[in-house]
């Protein structure tokens, strides 16, 4: 362990040479926060500096990447074909692979102060039906608790006006079902969507 932990850019922190013959600093020590770390100390403080200073070593990776672009696209390209593929053809993977991608997404949104996403729920699948029948069905209520129904299936009034007038040709399964339930109605969704109808 080191005798004392030296602060970076503090006049006692400890200097080196660039290893790199063309570094811009020409054989000029430069300290250690100048390199990234080989190593480090288990509370995290440098325990040796890489032989390339951060501008070389930047250099001499993104020279690399330069030199490397057509291997590591195709291989990016084969990872992704493949789990395209395997989506496809394996129901189990796939299932964990969205459990797995939803999981990261909503913390990735939750550490930049957003809210996840609302998972899509295999109860309330995203089947659209002929928007008729439940039109017919929103008319014959008395004109003024589209509102009503609308605050009580979480969508806006207009949406819920719209297909009264029938400007919209499908609507969402779901949406039909909240609405039903939400008017005490749940058992006339067979009625107005027959399953084998
Ligand atoms: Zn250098």
């Amino acid at each position: 362990m080191p005798s004392a932990t030296v602060e970076p850019g503090s006049l006692r922190e400890r200097t080196k040479v660039c290893g790199n013959q063309d570094c811009p600093s020409r054989g000029r020590p430069l300290p250690w926060s100048a390199f990234y770390a080989h190593g480090k100390w288990p509370d995290g403080t440098m325990r040796r500096p890489q032989a390339k200073c951060k501008r070389c070593s930047n250099a001499h990776r993104a020279q690399w990447a330069r030199e490397n672009k057509a291997k590591t696209q195709a291989a990016r390209k084969r990872y992704w074909q493949h789990v395209r593929e395997r989506m496809a053809t394996d129901p189990e993977f796939a299932a964990e692979y969205r459990e797995e991608k939803h999981f990261y997404n909503a913390d990735y949104r939750r550490r930049c102060g957003k809210k996840p996403r609302p998972r899509r729920s295999s109860r309330s699948p995203r089947v659209l039906v002929d928007a008729g029948p439940f039109a017919e069905w929103l008319r014959a209520r008395d004109g003024g608790d589209a509102v009503e129904i609308a605050k009580g299936v979480g969508t806006w009034a207009v949406t819920v006006r719209n297909i009264m007038d029938g400007k919209v040709s499908r609507v969402k399964i779901s949406t039909v079902d909240a609405a039903l339930t939400f008017a005490g109605e749940p058992h006339r969704l067979d009625e107005l969507y027959p399953l084998n109808g």
